[in-house]
């Protein structure tokens, strides 16, 4: 099971997106650091986490609350969920054969992590485009 930063979609009044979504009224807000409720996805599960309360729910349950103002469900913007389910499910592929590797370099030194690191991102975010660079970076870090 591996955990993906969730996307928010592009909102379909304003058309904005970000890299994470955030729990909206999230009961662990405000008890201190780290509290965020920033959202993970599962792709495999089609699950979400809330890494500040720790609740978990179905991708399709997922609500949003844009910026603007705007509240939409995650059926509303289907095309674009599965698109995030779908280039999730791929980094953790990718992850998961480069799992070994990762461990030698990991071994050789932290210099050496970096270089890889960032040469991998900015290979994924070449194929796979700018919303997976920017999730492998978090993955990365919640993997190693
Ligand atoms: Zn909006
Ligand atoms: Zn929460």
């Amino acid at each position: 099971m591996t955990w993906v930063e969730f996307a928010f979609p592009a909102c379909p009044a304003c058309s904005r997106s970000w890299a994470v979504s955030r729990h909206r009224d999230c009961p662990a807000k405000g008890r201190g650091a780290g509290d965020e409720g920033g959202l993970d996805v599962d792709p495999d599960q089609s699950r979400v986490r809330c890494t500040g309360c720790r609740r978990t729910w179905g991708v399709w349950e997922t609500r949003f609350h844009c910026a603007c103002g705007r509240r939409f469900e995650a059926h509303e913007v289907e095309g674009a969920v599965r698109e995030i389910i779908r280039v999730a499910a791929l980094l953790a592929r990718v992850l998961a054969q480069q799992a070994q590797d990762l461990a030698e370099i990991r071994r050789a030194g932290e210099a050496s992590f970096r270089t890889w690191t960032s040469r991998f991102t900015v290979a994924v975010a070449r194929t796979l485009g700018a919303m997976a660079g920017r999730l492998v970076g978090s993955l990365l870090r919640a993997l190693y």
